[in-house]
Parts: structure tokens; sequence; C-alpha cells
């Protein structure tokens, strides 16, 4: 039974999911993505770049975003890109802000289960840390304090809940959230887990399932794929960490996701019958 006061439950649709990119990596990175678990999202996705690109234009279903922030890797380009993904997600109304890499996969079903376990109309951030101990830093108005404060790492992807983020409007929409970012000199990610959990006091909520490639890929036991809701993969020269599993041979998916997309959707269209 339905009371004026109960929320219905959670979908896909509540959910904004952002993927970073970048002009360079449109090419290498975005077509695995638009091939797998963006089908399964379209309508809920959007990938925030630096620059036009027809040609991913037409592949996402016009769902690419020129964010007019520079494409290089420092951090107030890296930041200017959050910001830009915060404020769309506001503007979308949507009850879940979700970020994610465009080396990520994501368990997209998983991830609607994740969510709603929580209740959007409390104050949520979800991720995963990366590093054992809460980061330390020194307090620039109140030297020499310190200050610290836990962080999901952006590659692993994160998510905020509505509420949160409308208590993180005042402080860190409209570009504040670069002022913040450049203020403190930390990456985007690092200044969102300073703006929730130093400036906001609320708490970082560890998610096991989340996955950046600064773990090993390998040690993700193929019987519990399903459970995860992120995965990763990187390749720093000869090195490749990347999820082991049967499937494609490596030419054609050295990255593993077209094999991890088979492994949980066996019956989808490019997957071998
Ligand atoms: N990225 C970006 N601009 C850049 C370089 C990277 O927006 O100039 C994005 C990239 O698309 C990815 C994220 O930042 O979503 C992390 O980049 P990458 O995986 O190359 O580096 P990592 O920090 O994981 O080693
Ligand atoms: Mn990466």
């Amino acid at each position: 039974t339905t009371t004026a006061t109960s929320k219905p439950q959670t979908s896909l649709d509540d959910i904004f999911i952002s993927v970073k990119t970048t002009k360079n990596f449109h090419a290498t990175r975005l077509d695995v993505i638009i091939k797998t678990w963006f089908t399964l999202a379209r309508e809920q996705t959007w990938f925030f770049t630096d620059s036009d690109d027809e040609e991913y234009s037409e592949k996402t279903h016009n769902h690419l975003i020129n964010t007019g922030c520079s494409a290089s890797h420092n951090r107030m380009a890296l930041c200017c890109k959050m910001a830009v993904e915060f404020d769309t997600f506001l503007e979308s109304n949507k009850r879940w802000f979700c970020h994610f890499d465009d080396d990520n996969y994501v368990n997209v079903p998983q991830l609607v289960r994740m969510l709603q376990k929580h209740d959007w109309t409390d104050d949520w951030y979800l991720g995963k840390p990366s590093i054992k101990a809460p980061l330390e830093i020194l307090d620039r108005e109140h030297m020499p304090q310190k200050i610290s404060f836990w962080f999901a790492t952006g590659g692993a992807g994160f998510c905020l809940s509505r509420s949160l983020g409308l208590k993180m409007k005042p402080l860190a929409s409209g570009g504040k959230f670069i002022s913040i970012g450049d203020k403190i000199r930390l990456p985007d990610d690092v200044t969102m887990g300073y703006i929730v959990e130093h400036l906001l006091s609320k708490q970082l909520t560890v998610v096991e399932e989340f996955h950046s490639h600064l773990e090993p890929m390998k040690f993700l036991k193929q019987s519990h794929l399903a459970e995860q809701i992120t995965f990763s993969y990187s390749h720093y020269g000869p090195e490749m960490n990347v999820l082991s599993l049967n499937g494609f041979n490596n030419q054609i998916d050295p990255y593993r996701f077209l094999s991890l997309h088979c492994n949980l959707y066996p019956n989808f269209s490019f997957c071998p019958r």
C-alpha cells in the first residue's frame, strides 16, 4: 500500500550518470562503453568532454557535452569538468548523481540495486577510498593546524544523493567547486571529499563493490563479477591491469570489457552463442 509520504522505489531513471572524458580518449575509450553498458542506460548517461565531436555526439545519441574546460590533465581542468558534471546534475532534478571515468565499466543493474538501499532524501556520499587512512592536509586558514578527511576515488566511481547535492549547492555550484579545488590545490575527487567531509561534516560511506585500476583487477573472481558495481583497467607501458576472465581474445578485447559484458549478459547481440 502507498501512503502520501511513501516514496516510490528508485529506478534507473532517477540516476544522473556522468562519465568524464577528453578529446584524446573518445576514439580509444568510448567505443567499448557505447557498445556495452551504455546500451543499458542510454537516456541516463552523459559524457562530459572538452571539445565538439560530431562522430561521438552521434554515437552517444547526443549525450556528449562539451564543458568548454581545457583539454589538459591539470587540476583546474579536471575540477572544471567535475563542476560542470555537478551543476548539470543539479539542473537534472534526478535523485542521484553518479560520476565515473571513461575507463570504468558500470554494472548498471547492480548500481540501481545499491542505490535502492539508500534513501535519496538523506545525505549520502557513496564510494571507495584508495588510501588506508584519511587524507591529512594543512589547514591554510589555521596554520599550522591540519585537517583530515576521506574521499572517494574518482576512478572507482562515486554517487551523491540529491539531498547532499542540495546542501553542497551554495558551496560548490556555479564555478565555486573550481575555486575550492584551487584553494586546497588538490584534484577533483579530493575536492569532492573535502567539501562533503570537511565543509559539510558528512561522511563517506564505503561501497566495496566500486573498483578503480588502483586495485589489481585480476583478483576479482569470475564468480563474483555480477555483484560488483564498477570495474576498470590500466595500461602503463608494458604493465596491464585488467580483469582476468574467459571470453574474447586479447586482440579483440585487450581491456576485457567485452568479455565482462558477455559474462553478465550471455545473450547480448555480439556475444558468442
Ligand atoms: N581526463 C581528462 N582530461 C585529461 C586527461 C584525463 O578529462 O587531460 C579524464 C579521463 O578521460 C578519465 C580521467 O580523467 O576519465 C582519468 O584519466 P586517466 O584514466 O587517463 O588517468 P588516471 O588518473 O586514472 O591515471
Ligand atoms: Mn584511469
